[in-house]
């Protein structure tokens, strides 16, 4: 499709298309936004070979992090209130107005906020909102500045942080909070940032006792980090922290001792079972998607029966899998319908699991 800049068009006919292709963009957003709504109350996702809407939304809609995320919060508040759609359709609402008010909309209010806020700027919304959910002054804090500013670095423009602090005090200090389902971390000024093909800068709070401890462990590998390098430091005690918490999730172990095994029709899976399909998966969820997409989450993974525990399907390494939990809940619901709790078909090991291992830094045998 070739668009060119359209130097040919009469003023009158540029302003006239201009209008039109905003009216028409205005539809366009409305009518995404319903089936967006709809796809994500049948979870279509997940069929797709995905574990959350906005990778979806990401990967195969081709939407920044920011759309995504604004797209879906308000697919699930036109939901809740379908009059939302016919506005947005009319161009008396926009994305951006809808999330504002989504937080606060209610059976008991939307017949009398929607309207208020249609043709209002984000702003004005604000505003309004303000006037209609006041709020108490903020206490007074002291809180300890840095002394000095770090040197400077590029500054990356900061997106919207649909869930995050605003300024206290002002029209936008409005509850945040939201009902639907959990979206992933909100888009914020980046912490880890890549500065060449390996290296990378990366900038956190710490608390005094976090400092502290650095300077001990700075302190007592002098003999292998004579300079006290940080990235060093920290490398260390992540790869000690990640063989922890795969020795205590997963039953990962350099040294397995020999597994008493689980009683025969247990649902629970034993720790050499986990450890050897833990190890195999690579620690990944292990969803294949019917055009042949893997999953690959690391975050919430669970064992997963292949023949279901409720079929009489054993806890051996050849019928457990890894699942994150949205696929594992999926299988379930292929396997047993839907209605049925999804951790039907998974082990009782379920991990509200952050593992990162992998990525070059294999896991002990
Ligand atoms: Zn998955």
């Amino acid at each position: 499709m070739k668009i060119d800049i359209p130097h040919h068009l009469s003023d009158e006919d540029l302003e006239a298309q201009l209008k039109s292709l905003a009216r028409s963009e205005q539809e366009a957003t409305a009518r995404l936004i319903s089936r967006l709504a709809e796809f994500d109350g049948r979870r279509l996702y997940r069929a797709a070979g995905f574990s959350s809407l906005f990778n979806y939304c990401c990967e195969v809609l081709h939407l920044s992090e920011p759309a995504a995320y604004n797209r879906i919060e308000v697919a699930r508040a036109a939901r809740r209130f379908p009059d939302i759609l016919r506005m947005l359709g009319e161009g008396s609402l926009s994305l951006a107005t809808v999330r504002l008010l989504a937080t606060q909309l209610t059976a008991g209010n939307w017949q009398e906020l929607l309207p208020a806020a249609a043709g209002k700027s984000k702003r004005e919304v604000e505003q309004m909102l303000a006037g209609y959910f006041p709020r108490p002054d903020v206490p007074t804090s002291v809180r300890k500045l840095p002394a000095a500013k770090p040197p400077a670095v590029p500054s990356v423009p900061t997106p919207p942080m649909p869930y995050g602090p605003r300024p206290a005090g002002t029209a936008a200090d409005l509850p945040l909070a939201s009902p639907s389902p959990p979206l992933p971390a909100p888009v914020r000024r980046p912490v880890v940032r890549p500065l060449a093909a390996d290296r990378y800068e990366i900038r956190f709070t710490a608390t005094a006792q976090t400092r502290d401890q650095l300077r001990a462990a700075q302190d007592l590998l002098r003999h292998a980090v004579p300079t006290g390098d940080v990235g060093q430091v920290i490398d260390r005690a992540l790869t000690l922290l990640l063989e922890d918490l795969a020795r205590k999730r997963f039953g990962a172990t350099a040294r397995p001792r020999a597994s008493r095994g689980t009683a025969p029709g247990s649902r629970d899976v034993a720790a050499n079972v986990r450890r050897m399909a833990w190890s195999r998966d690579g620690g990944r969820c292990k969803f294949v998607s019917k055009n042949g997409r893997r999953c690959n989450a690391r975050a919430f993974i669970e064992f997963h029966h292949v023949e279901p525990y409720g079929a009489g399907g054993e806890g051996t390494v050849d019928n457990i899998r890894l699942l994150c939990r949205a696929h594992n809940a999926f299988e379930s619901e292929r396997f047993y319908g839907r209605g049925r709790p999804a951790k039907s078909n998974s082990s009782r090991d379920e991990f509200a699991a952050v593992a990162v291992l992998g990525a070059g830094r294999p896991l002990p045998p």
